[in-house]
């Protein structure tokens, strides 16, 4: 059997809160909203496709991890967003803790034992670690997001030293200075949507499974080929397979945070079911 690390979204679990608000609501679902959902989606795919490049980096470069995997790798994606130092960027990370906030609510995150049990922090904490090492890297940029996430003072300031330890410790790993080789091969395809045509779409043309595996190449060089594969899974997730050097992205991952967004959307606006309100 493959050994992977996924990226965990509960797929049956999410259809069934979502679908029932779908329908009827089509026509109200505004051009914004469309662009907005696609954008959720996009951007939410690319903190998932770094953290898939943490697992890789970690594996290939037999780095040292202290702590839980997925944590770490959540780390990598959210450093490696924030040193882009672009409104992009930063909307991008905005937007995953975002999807953290809306899986948590959707899924009922943490109120399973198992939840506890599994190799990741809680989708809230996930969300919450995200801004923390955001505020704890620019205070004055990211104190309005961290204000939002009622994040207080104290915690805020104590997020310095926290972003302050995993830019010691990702630096030292993997920046290796300008000389040092890239070029790692990387080859990206896009397989067949097998249903899953409008995601798979909309993933394809974000360009974000480009994006990543150009940043792969630019800046390492690894020894073997890594392969992109983006394809229909049957399931809501996005792997690296250690075995194949291989990043897979399930077309149905993007259509769930597609679902997701627009459910949050109508629900803001007071249309569509109102079934998962937003809370914290
Ligand atoms: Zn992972």
């Amino acid at each position: 059997m493959m050994r992977v690390w996924g990226f965990r979204l509960a797929y049956a679990a999410m259809l069934g809160l979502i679908c029932s608000a779908l329908p009827a609501q089509a026509d109200e679902f505004s051009k914004q909203h469309r662009a907005e959902m696609r954008r959720f989606a996009a951007n939410n795919s690319l903190f998932v496709l770094y953290h898939e490049v943490g697992h890789l980096l970690f594996h290939q470069l037999e780095l040292p991890v202290l702590g839980r995997e997925e944590d770490a790798a959540d780390n990598v994606a959210t450093w490696i967003l924030l040193n882009k130092r672009s409104k992009q960027a930063d909307r991008t990370l905005a937007d995953a803790a975002r999807g953290w906030i809306y899986s948590g609510v959707a899924y009922k995150s943490g109120d399973s034992e198992s939840d506890y049990a599994t190799g990741h922090s809680l989708d809230k904490q996930r969300a919450y670690q995200i801004v923390c090492l955001m505020v704890g890297m620019d205070e004055k940029a990211f104190r309005p997001i961290a204000d939002e996430y009622r994040i207080d003072a104290a915690r805020q300031g104590a997020c310095n030293w926290d972003y302050s330890t995993v830019n010691r410790s990702l630096r030292g790993l993997l920046n290796r200075g300008a000389n040092a080789p890239t070029g790692t091969e990387v080859t990206v395809t896009y397989h067949d949507p097998n249903g899953a045509e409008a995601a798979a779409d909309a993933f394809q043309s974000s360009g974000v499974f480009d994006e990543v595996a150009d940043y792969v190449r630019r800046n390492y060089s690894l020894s073997v080929p890594v392969a992109f594969n983006a394809r229909s899974c049957g399931e809501a997730n996005a792997f690296y397979d250690p075995k194949t050097v291989e990043v897979i992205f399930c077309y149905e991952l993007m259509e769930e945070y597609m679902k997701l967004s627009k459910e949050n959307l109508e629900a803001a606006s007071g249309v569509g079911s109102g079934k998962s309100k937003i809370q914290r």
